[in-house]
């Protein structure tokens, strides 16, 4: 896949001390084939090279990244730009209620993404009303209306002998007496773009002056998805794109060149076909999952921008003699909790998203406040000196962090393994060291 395969090139560019004009244009061949493989217009494909080639070459090479990170960091940050740079959010009415019209193709998933959307607006307080105007669809209200008794919010519908344009408009009356902040129309879709359909809903856009037109599209269509978006575009200049089931085998370029393509921002991605399945949309993340290398170059950039260099240097001369203290462990804790949540760190890190259960895991912020409790109880020469320690120490340090002897106990054993295992690896290290001094 289109991840795999850019990592291939990736790994290759790693390893480099120098990347030179032929490596970047080896590395972005892959690139471009890479991408048009996913499925990405090949316009976009064309003009996202020649950026890059532009920006990767002429760079002078940052101290803290090789050239092969920065090669990777300018094709993640074009990625991210193609996308629309940040997170494109819903636009509400200043004066409620909000409109917000569903539109495409029939099974593209708007009737599914109207229930989703409703769930999502619930979360943030909002009244939603739903509204039936898809009335060809057989059964299209009956499935609004049991998608509105899930989530216990009200839809409006009459029959489907009534024009959607009327019910439209009769809805939006009615949320306004009723007090529903946001008003989202059900509309039909046809197996095809045609005329009657654009007619129909061009006339609805003209009666309420919805303040989104979304467009749902079905990310499994590939390039037909584009294709869609841009007619629709055309004819109804819509306001943001849901992108649905991302969660199959989709290989995800619609999502490059919706944005590229329409000049129209994708706003939220379906992953599923449950009512939660719902995600807004972020570029940079996107970017990532396409490059199938986590967040690594933000990574980089935390890392490098909390971490003093000088002190790194240090804590790894102290690290070596093995006079690593629990001073030095709480001011790595504080690195740490700089950089953010650890489980999202850790899902920074390539190829940790591909290890089973790794998604699942949380990592336990509480635990790791009771740690950094416990090392200030200490006092100085504690910290310093940890096998001074003893039993009555340990239940004045337990009760000064509001602990347990029990974590005490199991911080001081977890430390002095980790002072046995530094010792061992800085005898290796020297070992290795005088080997080498003999040659
Ligand atoms: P509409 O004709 O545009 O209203 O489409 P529907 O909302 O009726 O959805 C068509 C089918 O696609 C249904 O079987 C949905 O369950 C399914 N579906 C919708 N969104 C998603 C999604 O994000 N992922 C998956 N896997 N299926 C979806
Ligand atoms: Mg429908």
């Amino acid at each position: 896949g289109l991840a795999g395969r850019l990592q291939e090139t990736f790994n290759k560019l790693r390893g480099k001390g120098k990347v030179t004009e032929e490596d970047v244009n080896q590395t972005m061949r892959e690139v471009r084939l890479a991408l048009l493989e996913a499925d990405v217009n090949f316009k976009v494909v064309k003009d996202f090279i020649s950026r890059v080639k532009e920006r990767a070459v002429g760079q002078e090479v940052l101290k803290s990244l090789t050239p092969g990170q920065q090669v990777i960091k300018v094709v993640n940050e074009e990625l991210t730009k193609l996308m629309g740079g940040t997170q494109s959010k819903l636009t509400f009415a200043p004066k409620p209620p909000t409109i917000i019209m569903m539109v495409g193709l029939q099974g593209a998933g708007k009737t599914t993404h109207t229930g989703k959307l409703a769930k999502y607006l619930l979360k943030q307080n909002k009244q939603p009303l739903l509204v039936a105007a898809d009335i060809y669809r057989p059964a299209a209200i009956k499935q609004l209306q049991v998608l509105g008794e899930q989530l216990q919010v009200p839809v409006y519908s009459m029959g489907d002998k009534v024009s959607p344009v009327e019910i439209a408009k009769n809805a939006i009356q009615y949320a306004k007496e009723q007090h529903r902040d946001v008003v989202i129309i059900d509309t039909a879709g046809r197996l095809h773009i045609d005329e009657a359909l654009m007619d129909e809903l061009n006339q609805i856009r003209g009666e309420v002056h919805p303040h989104e037109i979304m467009l749902v599209v079905d990310a499994m269509t590939g390039q037909d998805a584009v294709n869609v978006a841009q007619t629709f575009n055309e004819r109804l200049q819509l306001t943001g794109v849901i992108l649905t089931k991302l969660d199959g085998d989709t290989r995800g370029g619609a999502a490059i060149s919706v944005k590229a393509v329409t000049g129209c921002p994708i706003k939220f991605v379906g992953m599923g076909e449950k009512l939660d399945s719902l995600e807004p949309f972020y570029p940079d993340r996107m970017a990532s999952r396409i490059l199938g290398m986590g967040d690594v170059l933000t990574l980089i950039e935390k890392a490098q921008a909390t971490v003093d260099e000088e002190k790194a240097r240090e804590l790894e001369k102290k690290i070596q003699k093995a006079e690593f203290t629990f001073e030095d462990f709480l001011y790595q804790l504080e690195q740490l909790k700089k950089m953010g949540p650890l489980d999202e760190l850790l899902g920074m890190i390539p190829g940790m998203n591909k290890i089973k259960g790794m998604k699942d895991l949380k990592v336990d912020d509480k635990q790791l406040s009771h740690v950094e409790a416990i090392i200030r109880s200490m006092t100085k020469e504690e910290k310093a000196h940890p096998e001074i320690i003893n039993a009555s120490r340990r239940k004045r340090i337990a009760m000064g962090s509001g602990t347990s002897i029990q974590e005490v106990n199991r911080l001081l054993k977890q430390f002095e393994d980790m002072r046995k295992m530094m010792k061992q690896f800085s005898s290796m290290a020297k070992k290795g060291k005088k080997k080498k001094g003999f040659k």
